[in-house]
């Protein structure tokens, strides 16, 4: 939440001024007061460790191993270091955050610039707005312009006379008009903002400031900040552009220009990213729960580097929702994500850290291609094992395909009860033999995996395949052979965050774009972020 009194506001107050306030006036400020004292409490009770963490469980991504906790350490300092000293890889992530802050810094000045002239001849180190690396070349027509007056006093809450405001500063935001199938094409609008000050009878002068807070949830180096030139329609068509597209920051850079004229530098692109992020992860309690909530899940996983470090990307596709997370390869994130408050069913491969859930599913496709791979083997024994896996499979299916169509006089598992047994046997005895071990880690994970695997012959109704988990790992196997990965912790999370938002949306068949930008809007004005939109046509 804002604070009450600004900064400007404070300069103001002095202790002399306090002991001369009338009671009344006294009473109203010092409620002012008390409530920014409990906000400024908690910001400081939040550090970057704690913060990071979702409010109904630990976080997926921890790592509890106390080498992957150096490293992350080493990261950070690596990221908040000057460029100069920067090893070659990571110099232009160094960059791009040193450009950010930059931003910030001199917004932060220039909005204070006049309060320091008054009060002090000190000059906060970094760079000063104006000087070289900082402003823009491109001068866009204003297309709009926005007054943002003060209404009442912070100090004794006269109310305050238009007539009597002064301009202080101003910037512009350059933002997107949507298209739709009447009017189409994209617009850009320009709008200049100008921010007012008044002065009270009552000798107080109060500023009316557009909103400015850094994210909770992330390392304090991110803002969600009304002062931008990058509105939120276009902030979520460059997230669109990234994600979506998956277009290199070069080419969004180069789209930018060449389709819309406009110019917008690496640095502004990826804080316009890392912002959108920062602005959807508080959605992020919301999806968990839509998660837990379904009675069915399927969950996979792929490889994904950040920086040096080999993590997973994983996906839970649920009942109206796809959320991903980059975490290491253990249960962790499972039990995490899951506890003990999912009660449906979990599909995945055969990979360890799902085997302790007990409404469990396996995929067969994968169980396929590891028969077929026996039965084009060398070997007459894994070769029989293999074709006999797979007759048994391909009978299931068919069986399974018809039940779905028409519920069978007796159930499948009676029906099917010998040929079981029969293939038990086969399995067993393949699991204790000296015969290829590609064979008898197959006959294992049967006996292994048993239940999980012919569950679906008690419930057809219940998927025979992972296809949908790994459908939706496919389109970010090609982003990470784009982009190799991504380079930070906080990288990792807006990456997920934004990319599971996108992939839900999608899945209720809402416009992930028009939701993201009255996200980013109202956490800019600092809201909290509206819901996700339900599936169409349940609204
Ligand atoms: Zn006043």
């Amino acid at each position: 939440m804002p604070m009450r009194l600004s900064d400007h506001d404070l300069l103001q107050l002095t202790e002399e001024e306090l002991l001369e306030l009338p009671e009344e006036v006294l009473r109203r400020l010092s409620i002012k007061l008390l409530y920014d004292l409990k906000e400024a409490r908690e910001r400081l009770r939040q550090t970057s460790r704690n913060s990071s963490r979702p409010p109904s469980s630990d976080p997926p991504w921890d790592k509890t191993d106390s080498n992957e906790e150096g490293k992350h350490k080493q990261q950070e300092k690596d990221e908040f270091a000057g460029v100069d000293d920067q090893a070659p890889d990571t110099e232009e992530a160094s960059k791009i955050e040193s450009e950010e802050k930059t931003q910030d810094e001199a917004n932060e000045l220039q909005q204070t610039q006049k309060q320091k002239d008054e009060t002090s001849d000190k000059r906060k180190a970094g760079k000063q707005p104006g000087a070289p690396g900082y402003g823009r070349e491109q001068k866009i027509a204003i297309t709009a312009e926005a007054h943002h007056y003060p209404t009442a006093c912070v100090r004794c809450d006269g109310e305050l006379n238009q007539d009597a405001a002064k301009a202080y500063t101003a910037f512009e935001t350059v933002d997107l008009e949507w298209a739709d199938p009447t009017n189409p094409g994209i617009r850009l609008t320009n709008t200049k903002h100008t921010y007012y000050e008044t002065a009270c009878t009552c000798g107080h002068c109060t500023q009316q400031a557009p909103h400015r807070q850094l994210s909770h949830h992330l390392t304090p180096t991110i803002f969600l900040s009304e002062w931008r030139l990058v509105g939120p329609g276009l902030a979520a068509l460059i997230v669109c552009l990234a994600y979506r597209m998956r277009l290199s920051r070069a080419r969004t850079q180069e789209f930018l220009s060449d389709w819309l004229g406009l110019e917008i530098s690496v640095g502004t692109l990826h804080a316009t990213l890392h912002e959108s992020g920062a602005a959807v992860l508080p959605v992020e309690d919301e999806l968990v729960e839509a998660v837990q909530n379904s009675g069915l899940l399927h969950v996979d996983e792929t490889s994904w580097p950040e920086l040096n470090t080999l993590l997973w990307l994983w996906v839970f596709c649920g009942q109206g929702v796809v959320v991903y997370w980059i975490a290491s390869r253990g249960s962790e994130l499972l039990d995490n994500v899951l506890g003990s408050a999912f009660q449906g069913w979990l599909m995945s491969d055969g990979w360890q850290a799902y085997r302790y859930y007990l409404k469990r599913l396996r995929c067969w496709a994968h169980l396929i291609r590891k028969a077929e791979g026996l039965k084009d083997g060398l070997d007459i024994a894994a070769r029989l094992f293999g074709e006999q896996t797979l007759l048994l499979l391909n009978t299931l299916i068919k069986a399974v395909y018809a039940a779905r169509e028409r519920p069978p006089d007796q159930a499948l598992p009676i029906t099917y009860q010998n040929a079981l047994s029969d293939y038990r046997c086969a399995c067993e005895a393949m699991s204790a033999s000296a015969s290829p071990t590609k064979a008898r880690a197959l006959a294992r994970e049967m006996l292994n995996d048993w239940e999980a695997i012919f569950q679906v012959l008690a419930q057809p109704n219940l998927p025979l395949t992972n296809n949908e988990a790994e459908q939706a790992l496919r389109h970010w196997v090609i982003l990470r052979s784009i982009c190799h990965g991504t380079r930070t912790e906080d990288g990792s999370r807006i990456l997920a965050i934004l990319i599971s938002v996108i992939e839900t949306c999608r899945v209720r068949q809402q416009s992930p774009w028009i939701y993201l930008a009255a996200v980013i809007r109202q956490r800019r004005a600092g809201f909290s972020a509206p819901g996700l939109p339900l599936v169409k046509g349940s609204e």
